[in-house]
C-alpha cells in the first residue's frame, strides 16, 4: 500500500444496495482508480456514475482527521466553537456524559443512531454495546426511514425478512412492474439488466407507476401516473381482477397460503395531528388480524372495481386493465420492483403486503422471473441494518427483544446472564428526535448517518433536540455534515477500504473486503470507536446489582472484556490475518476482531434459515447469497430444489410461518394523513437524483458529480408555474405547515410532475427539504412518509 505500483483488490461499492462489485486500485497509500468487476454476477463490469467516481469520495478537502469538541475557554461548552482534542479527551468527556446519564436517569436516557452503511461487524458491535452493554434498546438504523415497511411486509406475509428471489430474475421475467420506483436513477445497474432484457425481447413488458414522470418512464410500455397514496387501491383492484377473471392459481393458493384480515394499528405517530390528518384516517381500521375465507377475501376486494379505482387513482380504466393483465396472464413471469415509493408511505407495510397478495394469488413467486422484489437504498441495509438487529425492537437473525426465548438465545451466545437484554423495544427513529427535544434522551451517538438532513420535520423535531442544552450529541463521520455541525463532539471516521468489512446487498448477497489504505490523520472506523470506548466502563458501573449477582465474576470486568474479548470474538488470532494485509484494527486489539464479530453473529442464523458461510470464504468470492448450506448459496428461497430448507415433496414452503403458508391480507385503501387544501395546495414528493447518493455528503465532494448537479431544484408542471407567475430559474419560497426553504424552479428536465405535485430531491445541504416534510409514520413499521405532504409555492 505504500508501493508506487498499482495494486488491485476487491470491494463492494460504497453506495447503494445494488452491491456492485468493484475492483479498487491503490498506489502510494491512496485509492487511485476503481472499475466494475467484469466477472461480477451483479454488475458484470459496469458501474453507475457514482461508482465511477468512487476513488474520489475519500479525498474531499474538508475530510475530518481529528476529534473536535465544542469548546469555550478551554472547556466543553454547548455554544462553543469546534476545537481539536485527542481521542483520549474525546472518550473522557463521552464517558463522563454517559456515566452522568446512567446515574441520574438510567440507560433509557442513552440512544444511538446508525445505518445500513455500517459494516456487518460494526452494526453487530453496536447491537452488543447498546442492548447488552448499556442495556438500552434505543438503537435505530436510518433503515427505519428507508426499509422498515419492507421488513414489516416480509415478516407479516412470510415470517422471514428479505426477498425470496434474486437478480437472476431480471434475465427470466417477461414483465417488469415498477411500483413508485425510479430504477433508472436509483438502481441504474439493475436498470441496465432490465433494459437489456426488454430491448432484446420485444414481447417483454415494462410498466412504470409513479406519482410523477421520471427517467424510468423512457422505457415504459405502460406508463401510469397515479394520485399519491392510491397505489393501495390499484393493488386491490389487481387482486379483484385476478379473481374476477378466474386467474387464481388454485393449486398454489390452496396448498401454500392462508387469508387474513390484516388491518392492525391506527395513528400516524404525529405529535400534533392536524384536523385534516385526523379526518383522513379510516375510522373502521382497528379490526386486528383475524383469519378469513377466500370468499370473504373475494368480497373484500370486489369493492375495488375498475370504475372506483380509476376514480381514486386518476388512472384510466383501460390502463388499469392492461396492468392487471400482466399479473393475471398465466404465461407471463412477473417481477415487481419497489423501494422508497412503497416503503416511505403511511401504509407502507400494507403496500408491501398487497404486492405479495397478487404474486401469491397467481403463484408467481420463488421461481425464476416470478419475483416480488423489494430493492434497498443503503449498501448494507439488508446485511447490517436488518440482519444483525440494529432496529430498536430487533435482535440478530429476525429475532426480537420482546420475545423471552429470543433474548435468552442471544444471552446464551453472548455468554451473559439471563435478563441482560431489556425486553421493551426502544424508541423508533422519529421518536428519537422527539425524545431528544423533550429531554428524555440526553446522550446520543450518531454514526455513518446524516440524520439532520435525512429525517423529516427537522425544523420542529430535529435541530431542537440536538441543540437542547441538556443533551450531549456525538457524531462520527467522514465529513462535517449538517448533523455533525449540529452536534457537540465530532469523531473523525475511517471509511470504506480504509477498514476491513462486509456488506449484504438486496439479493441477500454478503460481500467482504480487506483494508486497502490507511485512514487519514487520526480517523478511526466506527467499530474501533465503539469497541475502544467500551473499555471505559466496568460492568458494576452500568449494570444493576441483581443482574451482576447472576454472574458475579463479571462485576470488575470492562464492557470491552465482556462483549468483545469474550472468548468468541477474540477466538481468532492475528495469525489468521494474512501477513500482506493491512488490518489496523485487528493489530491494535490483538485479535482478528472482524472475523470474531462476524462468526459470533453468524452463529445466530446458522440452522435458522439465515446461514452464512465461514468468514474466510467471503474473501475468496464475489459474495454469496444466504442461506449458504453445505457451501452452496441459495438463489430462490421457499422452493423445493432451490432452497435447502424446503422439505422434499412440499413444492413450496414458507417456513417462516409455523404452518409453512404465506398470508394473503385483506387491507383497504386509506387516504394520506395530509392532503393538499386551499392554503397548501400542492403535493410535495421528495427523492434522489442519479448523481448524488442520499444526503450528498460523499458525492457532493466529487467535483464531477457536484458540477453535474450542484443544487436541488423544485420540479414543477409548467402550468403550475405559470399560474403562480413563475418562470424556470425563478427563486421561490416552498412552505409547509412545518417550515420553508427557498429554491429555484425547474419546469423542464428529468422529472416531470403532473399538475398539482412538485418534486424536490434531498441531497442538497444548502436547501434542506426536510425542514418542510411531514413526520407521519406507518403505524406498523414506524417508517416515515417522505413522499407526500401539502405545500405552497410563492415567488420570492
Ligand atoms: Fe452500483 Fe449502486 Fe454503486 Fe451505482 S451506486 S455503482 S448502482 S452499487
Amino acid at each position: 500500500t505504500g508501493s508506487t505500483e498499482l495494486k488491485w483488490d476487491k470491494a463492494p461499492c460504497r453506495f447503494c444496495g445494488t452491491g456492485c462489485s468493484i475492483n479498487v486500485a491503490t498506489k502510494n497509500g491512496k485509492v487511485v482508480a476503481t472499475h466494475g468487476d467484469i466477472k461480477s454476477p451483479v454488475n458484470r463490469g459496469l458501474n453507475c456514475v457514482k461508482g465511477y467516481f468512487l476513488s474520489k469520495i475519500m479525498y474531499g478537502e474538508d475530510r475530518l482527521t481529528q476529534p473536535l469538541l465544542r469548546m469555550k475557554d478551554g472547556k466543553y461548552d454547548k455554544n462553543g466553537d469546534f476545537a481539536p482534542i485527542s481521542w483520549d479527551a474525546a472518550f473522557d468527556i463521552m464517558a463522563e456524559k454517559y456515566k452522568a446519564a446512567l446515574n441520574t436517569k438510567g440507560a433509557g436516557s442513552i440512544g444511538m443512531f446508525g445505518s445500513g452503511q455500517w459494516t456487518v461487524m460494526e452494526g453487530y458491535a453496536a447491537v452488543k454495546l447498546m442492548k447488552a452493554g448499556f442495556r438500552t434498546n434505543h438503537l435505530e438504523p436510518n433503515a427505519r426511514h428507508c426499509m422498515a415497511s419492507a421488513v414489516g411486509g416480509f415478516m407479516r406475509t412470510f415470517g422471514i425478512d428479505e426477498p425470496m428471489g434474486c437478480y437472476d430474475d431480471f434475465e427470466a421475467a417477461d414483465a417488469f412492474v415498477l411500483w413508485g420506483s425510479n430504477m433508472a436513477e436509483m438502481h441504474p445497474i439493475l436498470w441496465t439488466r432490465l433494459t437489456d432484457r426488454r430491448l432484446s425481447n420485444p414481447d417483454v413488458d415494462v410498466a412504470v407507476l409513479s406519482t410523477y414522470q421520471h427517467r424510468s418512464f423512457d422505457l415504459a410500455d405502460l406508463p401510469i401516473i397515479f394520485e399519491p397514496q392510491s397505489d393501495l387501491a390499484i393493488l386491490n383492484y389487481i387482486a379483484n381482477y385476478i379473481i374476477e377473471k378466474d386467474k387464481v392459481n388454485w393449486e398454489f393458493v390452496n396448498k401454500h397460503t392462508n387469508f387474513r384480515r390484516g388491518v392492525t394499528d391506527i395513528g400516524y405517530g404525529l405529535r400534533d395531528e392536524h384536523p385534516a390528518q385526523k379526518a383522513a384516517k379510516n375510522a373502521g381500521n382497528a379490526k386486528g388480524s383475524t383469519p378469513m375465507t377466500f370468499a370473504e377475501f373475494k368480497e373484500f376486494v370486489s369493492e375495488y372495481t375498475a370504475e372506483k379505482t380509476a376514480e381514486i387513482s386518476g388512472v384510466g380504466e383501460a390502463q388499469l386493465e392492461k396492468l392487471a393483465k400482466l399479473y393475471a396472464d398465466p404465461n407471463k413471469k412477473v417481477m415487481s420492483l419497489w423501494t422508497m415509493g412503497m416503503n416511505q408511505h403511511t401504509r407502507g407495510v400494507w403496500a408491501n403486503n398487497l404486492i405479495y397478495n397478487i404474486h401469491l394469488l397467481t403463484g408467481k413467486i420463488s421461481t425464476p422471473g416470478n419475483s416480488p422484489f423489494s430493492l434497498t437504498g443503503q449498501p448494507s441495509a439488508c446485511g447490517t441494518a436488518r440482519e444483525v438487529g440494529t432496529f430498536s425492537h430487533r435482535l440478530p437473525a429476525d429475532m426480537v427483544v420482546a420475545n423471552p426465548k429470543h433474548r435468552a438465545y442471544a444471552e446464551k451466545i453472548w455468554k451473559l446472564p439471563e435478563g441482560t437484554v431489556p425486553p421493551k423495544p426502544g424508541y423508533h427513529a422519529v421518536l428519537h428526535n422527539r425524545k431528544l427535544k423533550d429531554g428524555d434522551l440526553n446522550v446520543y451517538w450518531v454514526q455513518c448517518n446524516n440524520n439532520m438532513q435525512a429525517a423529516a420535520n427537522i425544523n420542529e423535531e430535529g435541530f431542537p433536540g440536538y441543540r437542547n442544552p441538556d443533551n450531549f450529541i456525538i457524531v462520527s463521520d467522514v465529513y462535517p455534515t449538517v448533523t455533525a455541525q449540529a452536534g457537540d463532539l465530532i469523531l473523525p471516521t475511517a471509511m470504506w477500504v480504509e477498514k476491513e468489512g462486509a456488506y449484504g446487498n438486496a439479493e441477500r448477497r454478503t460481500q467482504s473486503w480487506y483494508q486497502q489504505v490507511k485512514a487519514p490523520g487520526e480517523a478511526k472506523s466506527d467499530m474501533w470507536q465503539m469497541v475502544e470506548f467500551s473499555k471505559r466502563f466496568k460492568i458494576n458501573e452500568v449494570w444493576p446489582a441483581d443482574l451482576i449477582a447472576k454472574q458475579p465474576e463479571l462485576a470488575e470486568k470492562t464492557l470491552y472484556e465482556v462483549l468483545f474479548k469474550n472468548g468468541n470474538v477474540d477466538a481468532y488470532g492475528l495469525n489468521e490475518v494474512p501477513d500482506d494485509r493491512l488490518n489496523d484494527e485487528a493489530r491494535e486489539f490483538g485479535f482478528y476482531i472482524q472475523k470474531g464479530l462476524f462468526e459470533e453473529y453468524a452463529a445466530f442464523g446458522r440452522d435458522h434459515g439465515h446461514d452464512l458461510a465461514p468468514y474466510d470464504r467471503y474473501h475468496q468470492e464475489r459474495g454469496l447469497r444466504w442461506p449458504v448450506v453445505d457451501g452452496v448459496e441459495t438463489k430462490w428461497r421457499y422452493r423445493e430444489g432451490s432452497d435447502p430448507y424446503v422439505k422434499a415433496g412440499k413444492g413450496f414452503e414458507f417456513y417462516g410461518k409455523p404452518d409453512g403458508k404465506a398470508i394473503i391480507f385483506a387491507l383497504p385503501y386509506e387516504a394520506a394523513p395530509e392532503v393538499p387544501d386551499k392554503e397548501y395546495d400542492l403535493w410535495l414528493s421528495t427523492g434522489r437524483v442519479l448523481e448524488h447518493w442520499h444526503s450528498g455528503s460523499m458525492t457532493q465532494r466529487v467535483p464531477e458529480l457536484h458540477k453535474a448537479v450542484p443544487d436541488a431544484l423544485i420540479y414543477m408542471h409548467p402550468q403550475d408555474a405559470k399560474k403562480r407567475g413563475l418562470r424556470r430559474g425563478d427563486e421561490v419560497k416552498l412552505t409547509s405547515r412545518r417550515g420553508h426553504i427557498n429554491i429555484r424552479v425547474e419546469t423542464r428536465g428529468r422529472n416531470k410532475p403532473p399538475q398539482g405535485l412538485v418534486f424536490v430531491p434531498w441531497f442538497d445541504a444548502a436547501r434542506l427539504i426536510n425542514k418542510v416534510t411531514l413526520d407521519a409514520t406507518d403505524p406498523i413499521s414506524k417508517q416515515t412518509d417522505f413522499k407526500k405532504c401539502a405545500v405552497k409555492v410563492e415567488k420570492v
